[in-house]
């Protein structure tokens, strides 16, 4: 099914383009002083031509569905205010989320938005201590949870939370005392029509924690405004279309699966499907063929575990409704790219962001030629540069080719407002007007962006500066390697040695004659100065849980250094 692609000409949609011009393209309020998330992604479709358009489609584990309509969306987002009401709950107040990607996840988040409080979602398979560290940390005056998540993570936390006034749990159908109540016996006593308060551009509207892979997670807050972002991403880059359905397969405990699995989808009119089940090569092939997914936004982690099954998606399913395949959260190597061109007949579109950027901020799009590798271009409406830091000063590089910071200026409408409670840390990130993204990166002449690295893992070795993702991507393509991580070592001559973490593919076995085998390819690649020095094989590599590789773990194990936070590990 062919159809017209938003962004038509790069060049002169980035030339002609307006924020203010993006933000005459949604509502604003019915009284025109603001704008509300919740206003934009439900009630405005509700009371439009959307309103039968399923808004959200919540396949369960048994592979059932239920759908909720934009209006139906709009009655239990209303409802849910409501009960914030009912309980007392005041503007900026944080409600918080833990539990799997079940329905009412989805409604306390657009509910709290609506009502103007903050939401904050957490990962529901953190353990107890993550989870009071940002509870503590985000000052939670309402969690929405499961009975079985509050029996085994949140129960024995209470006396830690004083000022977590309410417990909402989503399967009890009477409340257990004044503070733990039923979830659905509040909703069913809540009114079905709410009328959104004043919400202002700059009204407090989210709170996420960042992904953990260089230290200690961050609490990032954003703005209502940052809706704009999540439609023009959305048209742009998702190249939403009525009626497409859609797939983010992230988990709303992490900004993706809220930016892209609840607000762009919605604040676009289309359809939203999401999976309370995990990663499992059949299922997700059966999803995109059974729901004719037509766009799927997914992470290098998955397309790795894809790519390494025996299965040919296109012969065994009927795909053809797929029309995007995009990525984000790790750097996608040209292998991947090109593979999703000889798996898909497409290539998979990489895109680039943060936690702290809110939504997508390069990309390659569709109309555009995809160079394997490249994260792609700027949205237009963004501004970004590769620049040098010397002695608190900034300098954009304007050559091509060069490696340095990659630097965001400010003035977009999801830019962060702050790290919670480290207003200091929130200053270091900026120089004037340009943000500090922490990632190194380059500009090639014809305007593509392509990633380095995050500066915190950056090697210095022999007076070259290394990029670990540029070391592993080589190591990647030897055939007997599976995944490789690669780290800088304190040596006192060379000040560090690139060492390379390896997971061997199934069946090779880890013997000297591998390694020399790996070595000596690695050296003809990338040249001496370049190449791992020390290889060691390792069974796994460890990664956060959105699937980060956590470098700094493997340095601290190397060099027998506390672990640091580890409350973003996959351990399973
Ligand atoms: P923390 O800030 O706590 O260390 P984190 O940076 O991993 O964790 P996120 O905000 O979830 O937390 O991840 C953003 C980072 O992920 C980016 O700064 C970048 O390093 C990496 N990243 C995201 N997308 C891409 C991509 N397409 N290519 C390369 N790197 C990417
Ligand atoms: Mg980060």
């Amino acid at each position: 099914m062919k159809k017209e692609h938003h962004l038509q000409d790069y060049e002169s949609v980035q030339a002609n383009f307006s924020w203010e011009t993006i933000a005459k393209e949604l509502d604003g309020l019915p009284h025109k002083k603001g704008l509300n998330i919740a206003y934009e992604t439900v009630d405005r479709h509700a009371k439009g031509k959307h309103k039968n358009t399923v808004a959200i489609r919540f396949i369960r584990k048994d592979n059932s569905f239920q759908e909720f309509t934009y209006s139906k969306l709009k009655i239990q987002t209303s409802k849910f205010a409501n009960v914030l009401q009912h309980l007392g709950i005041k503007k900026g107040d944080r409600v918080f989320s833990l539990a799997g990607r079940i329905p009412e996840l989805y409604i306390t988040a657009l509910g709290a938005l609506k009502y103007t409080a903050v939401f904050c979602p957490l990962f529901s398979v953190f353990g107890p201590e993550p989870i009071l560290q940002r509870i503590s940390k985000g000052k939670a005056s309402v969690l929405v949870t499961t009975s079985a998540l509050f029996e085994k993570k949140v129960k024995q936390l209470q006396e830690q939370l004083p000022f977590l006034r309410f417990i909402l749990l989503t399967d009890i159908d009477e409340h257990t005392s004044t503070k733990i109540l039923s979830f659905s016996k509040l909703m069913d006593q809540a009114n079905e029509e709410f009328s959104i308060p004043q919400t202002n551009l700059e009204d407090a509207a989210l709170l996420h924690f960042t992904s953990g892979t260089t230290g200690m997670p961050k609490g990032v807050l954003h703005v209502h405004q940052a809706v704009l972002t999540h439609y023009i991403t959305g048209k742009y880059v998702l190249d939403f279309h009525p009626g497409d359905i859609f797939w983010c397969t992230a988990d709303p405990g992490w900004v993706t699966g809220t930016s892209y699995g609840i607000i762009s989808p919605l604040v676009n009119g289309v359809t939203s499907i999401v999976d309370e089940e995990e990663f499992n090569a059949i299922r997700w092939y059966s999803i995109l063929e059974e729901h004719k997914v037509n766009i799927w936004y997914t992470a290098p982690t998955a397309i790795r575990r894809l790519m390494r099954m025996d299965i040919n998606p296109k012969q065994a399913y009927d795909l053809e409704n797929l029309r995007l395949i995009l990525s984000v959260g790790e750097p996608l190597q040209a292998e991947e790219v090109i593979w999703g061109e000889k798996t898909f007949g497409m290539p998979i579109l990489d895109n680039w962001w943060q936690t702290e950027t809110g939504g997508i901020m390069i990309a390659n799009y569709a109309t555009m030629q995809v160079k394997p590798g490249s994260m792609g271009k700027p949205l237009p409406g963004v501004e970004v540069a590769i620049a040098t830091i010397d002695g608190g000063k900034l300098k954009l590089i304007t050559e091509p080719n060069i490696e340095g910071h990659l630097v965001l200026k400010k003035g977009f409408p999801s830019m962060f407002r702050t790290y919670l409670h480290e207003e200091d840390r929130y200053k270091k990130c900026f120089i004037g007007d340009w943000y500090l993204s922490g990632d190194l990166a380059k500009i090639d002449g014809d305007g593509y962006f392509w990633f380095i690295g995050r500066a915190d893992d950056i090697i210095k070795t022999s007076g070259h500066m290394v990029g670990p993702f540029e070391v592993e991507s080589t190591l990647m393509r030897h055939v007997d390697v599976l995944e490789a991580a690669v780290i800088g070592k304190p040596e006192p001559t060379i000040g560090e040695l690139v060492k390379a973490f390896i997971v061997l593919k199934p069946g090779i076995e880890p013997n000297i004659t591998v390694k020399m085998d790996i070595m000596g390819f690695a050296r003809k690649e990338m040249g001496p100065a370049v190449a791992p020095k020390e290889i060691e094989f390792i069974e796994s590599i460890p990664k956060t849980r959105s699937g980060k590789v956590l470098r700094r773990l493997l340095k601290a194990r190397e060099l027998g250094l506390p672990e640091g936070d580890l409350s973003t590990l996959e351990t399973s």
